[in-house]
């Protein structure tokens, strides 16, 4: 028995949901008492580095053509590789490639699943994970009863915890199906902190009055080092581009700062950021909605308040 878990790379180095996926997989091998195994897929160096987060074996397909992700290959590879290490438990990250693979998985290996999972699974001789469910609203216990279990983890749910140190890598062998679907362009969203992945985020919305204003939020996340993001309206009016719109119908974020600017706080704006970690809300109505799911809120203009906390951070920074 073990637990497997596949550990995410682009363009050759591991991306740090990689190393959540491999601490919270070895977790679970710990609550199982067993061991927990990586698999990595494509050409990433230095994968023995995943032994540092829990992993007693790292297999590898190194294979370089292998490296745009297709969910039907990675699903047989990964597959191939649970059953050639009976697996009991398999584990990804719930990105939008572990998204892809967990339905296929789980019919793959005829195993029990649960998406977007949030806390390691309980160790009562039972296997409960919880989940938020009704856009966090409420949280879901899911027990799974098959005899291999598929999980996918919600992003930032624990911290990537190195406390071992590295492993050999094997080359593992599989049979690798045919490609039926080939990526032909990638267009590379601009900006330096993928939305998804940010610790940090600071947002705004029609508070901001127009697009020509949006200096001021993008100082300010540029001094912190934190992605920006927006509200729907924001984005459907293109004052942002659409891949910063968050919530409900756009994406569900979970950093450890989220900054609310000029943003109501519809329910469904909060469906997508309501499990940030701490969240500061920076709005003049003080019966905006928003201020009930803040842990700090600013009643006041956001045009005379974010200059002046870009300014406290500038001096905070250099001090
Ligand atoms: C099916 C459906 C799905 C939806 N999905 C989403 C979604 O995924 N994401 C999303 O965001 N919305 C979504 N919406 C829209 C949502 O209901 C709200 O309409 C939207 O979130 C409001 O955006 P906003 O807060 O930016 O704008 P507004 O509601 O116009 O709020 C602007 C806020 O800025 C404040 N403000 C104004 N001026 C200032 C100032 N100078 N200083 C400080 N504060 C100021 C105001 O007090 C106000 O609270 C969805 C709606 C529907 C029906």
């Amino acid at each position: 028995m073990s637990v497997l878990v596949f550990a995410e790379s682009q363009n050759g180095q591991f991306k740090k949901a990689a190393f959540e996926a491999v601490t919270y997989a070895n977790k679970t091998a710990q609550v199982l008492g067993t061991d927990c195994i990586a698999i990595c897929i494509g050409d990433a160096a230095d994968a023995g580095q995943l032994g540092k987060y829990g992993a007693s074996k790292v297999l590898q397909v190194n294979d370089a053509s292998l490296n745009d992700f297709d969910s039907q290959i990675y699903t047989s590879i990964i597959a191939q590789a649970a059953q050639a290490n009976n697996a009991s438990v398999v584990v990804m990250m719930h990105s939008s490639c572990g998204k892809s693979l967990v339905g296929r998985l789980s019919a793959r290996l005829n195993a029990g699943s649960a998406p977007g999972v949030n806390q390691l699974p309980t160790n009562d001789g039972s296997f409960k994970v919880k989940k938020n469910v009704f856009s966090g609203k409420a949280i879901a216990e899911i027990e799974i009863s098959s005899d291999i279990k598929v999980v996918s983890v919600m992003g930032n749910s624990l911290q990537p915890e190195a406390t071992g140190s590295d492993v050999a890598v094997e080359a593992f062998s599989a049979d690798v199906p045919a490609r039926r679907v080939s990526v032909k362009e990638v267009n590379k969203v601009q900006g330096s902190v993928p939305l998804p992945e940010a610790e940090l985020v600071v947002s705004a919305g029609r508070g901001m009055k127009g697009p020509e204003n949006w200096g001021i939020i993008e100082e300010l996340a540029e001094l912190l080092g934190a992605a920006t993001a927006c509200s729907r309206p924001v984005a459907d009016t293109h004052w942002r581009p659409h891949h910063e719109h968050v919530g409900q119908t756009g994406v569900a974020i979970r950093p450890n700062l989220y900054f609310a600017i000029g943003i109501s706080g519809a329910i469904q704006h909060l469906a997508g950021v309501n499990s940030s970690k701490v969240i500061v809300v920076i709005n003049k109505d003080p019966e905006a909605p928003f201020f009930k799911a803040a842990d700090y809120g600013v009643c006041a203009d956001l045009f005379d308040v974010v200059p002046k906390l870009t300014e406290a951070f500038k001096k905070f920074k250099n001090a």
